[in-house]
């Protein structure tokens, strides 16, 4: 057995081929026509850019407009003027060979990505040596790798499957993918899951170690592949593969249907997203709204803080996309785990909790009023509502709204539209906030309940410590009670009360939390379906039996023992 990264799931069942990239060797000599050779790296830039561009639009009819993206990440680096300027200036001033300095740029931009210390940017290291294989694949005539062809039952096996290789993937015929590199978050890993095809990467030598024709099974969640399977074996893994099917299948039946329980009880089924463009998944994946844009993924991953107009546009953007359904937007909420390095906070002994969220935008009205403005400019838009992070007192509630009553008479005094009855609600992710929910009640629209930061804080642990990692639990009777609270707090009050924490997608919480009355369960936009089917198998009084029994219990583990018992 071979063990790797299970990156797509499903079970795959078929037969190997190797995909093995051409030769790319070349004749490293100068050249004395410094003009033609400009001319031909010219040529191969413009069929290169061509070519992608034709891949972006048959990946955006065939896959998605999301995973399209990759590839026109693709082009606005052959069109950086900085990396071409600098292929040219070699060929020029150093006479080198249009090969030799498309390879020489590339691998001086790979190698500076790479050393960065970010996902994001060695994501970025492997695209640009999947354009400099594409153009000195052009220069030299070679041609790609044809995987639109391969026979039915195919397992590709390869040491990287880049997102240009990816592309061209036919999913009818391919039912696996086995690579050497890449992770969960690889370009090649998204377009597996998009195109449904079932991937394990990350996995040692595995091109050595397989031959063309070998019959191989592989499960992309837990990363098992068997080479030359046995009758056993093969026979665990079509069961495994038909239940797999089923499952899927089942959860298909539950896209255009209400969220509601098995007695026709109705919530709300939201999402949680990090960045606008998120927004079209949780579309594909029948979301009913979005219950919490991260907005602090818009101030990472860049130099600088994005302008009030940047926000606005982006804000703006994900109100349209959901067409009047409700959009809860978060205002920043870093410190703790989430650094921001630009803004100088320096280091905290005690970082979770000190200087982040509301605490810190309070203090910064120039990081806090612009997103706030954007905010109430984009409101013209679509059904957005502000939810306050980290809140622990009504007098930070009180700040934040008097903040936005300035910001509205702002608005005002220019005509800029926005809507005038916003709603503004709170994160409950603090033990302060959950005790003092009736009093809460009173003063906010809405609650969201933050169960990631709720349980660490209410059982005094921290998840990343294994020392105390058992304290850390949703079902300890203490969380457990702390939500309640909270909830029946809103029930009363007769405002909206969701949850975008990480419980809200535990199948095993799902009928306490209805018993509770929670309104709003915000869930991973993979996770919608899911939640959606596990809500409809209880009825509110079923619900309730469970609810009660739990509540009596005094400890964790009996919790999770008993709701693992019955969980559905
Ligand atoms: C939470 O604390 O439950 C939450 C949703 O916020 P985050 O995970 O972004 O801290
Ligand atoms: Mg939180």
């Amino acid at each position: 057995m071979y063990k790797g990264i299970g990156a797509s799931a499903g079970i795959g069942i078929g037969s190997v081929i190797i995909v093995k990239e051409p030769s790319l060797d070349y004749e490293k000599k100068p050249v004395t026509d410094t003009a033609a050779e400009t001319a031909r790296f010219q040529s191969a830039l413009d069929e290169c850019v061509a070519k992608t561009t034709a891949m972006a639009e048959d990946m955006k009819t065939r896959v998605g407009e999301k995973e399209a993206e990759i590839l026109e990440g693709h082009i606005l680096l052959l069109m950086d003027p900085e990396l071409t300027g600098q292929i040219e200036s070699k060929i020029k001033d150093e006479k080198s060979c249009a090969e030799a300095a498309v390879e020489e740029t590339c691998d001086f931009y790979a190698a500076m990505f790479a050393s960065l210390d970010d996902e994001l940017f060695q994501q970025r290291a492997t695209d640009v040596c999947d354009i400099k294989t594409r153009l000195i694949k052009i220069l030299l005539g070679v041609e790609d790798v044809d995987l639109a062809n391969v026979p039915e039952g195919t397992i590709l096996v390869a040491e990287d499957l880049t997102p240009s290789m990816t592309a061209g993937i036919n999913p009818a015929n391919v039912v696996g993918i086995l690579t050497e590199i890449g992770g969960k978050t690889s370009h090649s890993a998204i377009l597996a899951r998009a195109l449904e095809i079932p991937a394990v990467l990350s996995i040692e030598g595995i091109v050595s170690k397989l031959e063309n024709g070998q019959s191989v099974v592989l499960d992309g969640k837990t990363g098992e592949v068997y080479a030359d399977p046995d009758a056993d074996v093969l026979e665990e893994y079509k069961a495994k593969r038909a239940a797999f099917l089923e499952a899927k299948a089942a959860l298909k039946l539950f896209v255009g249907k209400p969220t509601e329980t098995a007695d026709g009880v109705k919530v709300q089924l939201c999402a949680n997203i990090g960045k606008a463009e998120d927004a079209t998944k949780v579309i594909e994946c029948d979301g009913e709204g979005i219950g919490l844009f991260r907005t602090e993924f818009l101030f990472m991953d860049r130099p600088q803080v994005p302008t009030e107009d940047e926000q606005f546009e982006a804000y703006k953007k994900v109100a349209q996309l959901l067409e009047g359904k409700p959009v809860i937007i978060r205002t920043l909420d870093i410190g703790g785990d989430k650094e921001i390095p630009y803004l100088g906070l320096g280091k905290e002994e005690n970082p979770f909790l000190g200087f982040r969220a509301v605490r810190l935008c309070l203090q910064r009205p120039d990081l806090y009023r612009p997103q706030l403005r954007a905010l109430l400019r984009a409101s013209a838009f679509g059904d957005i509502m502000i939810m306050v992070p980290m809140i622990c007192c009504v007098d930070e509630f009180r700040q934040v709204k008097a903040l936005i009553t300035e910001l509205m008479a702002d608005l005002d005094a220019n005509g800029i539209p926005y809507n005038k009855d916003i709603k503004v609600g709170i994160m409950v992710e603090t033990p302060a906030a959950s005790v003092m929910a009736d009093v809460f009640a009173k003063e906010v629209d809405f609650f969201s309940i933050g169960t990631n930061d709720l349980t660490g804080y209410t059982m005094a642990a921290d998840r990343g410590n294994p020392d105390v990692a058992y304290l850390y639990s949703t079902y300890d009777p203490a969380v457990l009670r702390s939500i309640r609270n909270v909830i029946t707090a809103a029930n009363d009050a007769g405002i909206l009360v969701g949850m975008c924490g990480e419980a809200a997608a535990d199948p095993l919480l799902t009928p306490l939390l209805i018993s509770f009355g929670l309104e709003e369960f915000s869930v991973s936009a993979t996770s919608i379906l899911k939640t959606r089917k596990g809500i409809s198998s209880w009825t509110k009084a079923e619900a309730d039996e469970v609810a009660a029994k739990a509540m009596a219990m005094a400890t964790e583990k009996e919790i999770r023992a008993y709701l693992e018992s019955i969980a559905r």
